[in-house]
């Protein structure tokens, strides 16, 4: 069994991954009879109330995907000008924690957000202006291009779609959500190849 922390992955009736949840959002779906259907493994039997009628207790199967009705803006965000919203977290989790210029592999608090040209420049602050970098390499870079410090990208950076985005937010991604989540990946996500490579690792 898994701990009540473990995070369900939300997604609209067509399958289409919306959010993660925690376990008292889930349950309070199946009470409320939004789950449509489920999918993965089984996480937690979370024990409810007793019924006032027939005196029998609620129980709750929560499995690690869930299916719920009644969902509109998974739409919204399935539109290919969908643009999730900016934060170090995503960034670090879609750079795999890697600097994306000396290629070390860093924790969250050692990483920061690098501006490729620098907001001094006109650089703006958004997905394909940024990359994780080290303290090291982003002191070095200071407010120049990476050309004028003599430093070169190791990847390009990219904008997530939702299903990414989702990926990237995710706090312990089980096997089954992973692999469910992957499927909703563009082919030429490069996160394809940067989990590999975690993976391997
Ligand atoms: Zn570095």
């Amino acid at each position: 069994m898994y701990s009540l922390s473990q995070q369900v992955l939300r997604t609209d009736i067509t399958g289409m991954p919306l959010e993660w949840i925690g376990f008292k959002e889930a349950v309070r779906a199946y009470h409320l009879g939004q789950v449509a259907y489920t999918c993965g493994v089984l996480l937690y039997t979370v024990r409810g109330g007793y019924n006032a009628i027939s005196g029998k207790r609620s129980v709750v199967e929560v499995n690690s995907i869930v299916a719920t009705l009644g969902d509109t803006h998974a739409l919204l965000k399935a539109r290919e000008h969908y643009v999730p919203p900016l934060s170090n977290s995503a960034l670090f989790a879609r750079d795999a924690h890697l600097c994306m210029y000396c290629g070390g592999r860093f924790p969250a608090g050692e990483l920061s957000r690098d501006h490729i040209k620098p907001l001094s420049m006109g650089g703006t602050d958004t997905w394909n202006n940024v990359v994780s970098a080290c303290r090291r390499c982003n002191n070095h870079k200071a407010g120049q291009t990476p050309e004028q410090a003599g430093l070169e990208l190791l990847a390009v950076p990219f904008v997530p779609t939702h299903a990414e985005y989702v990926f990237l937010q995710g706090k312990r991604v089980l096997a089954d959500q992973m692999e469910f989540l992957l499927a909703h990946f563009p082919r030429t996500s490069p996160l394809h190849q940067r989990l590999a490579k975690t993976m391997a690792a």
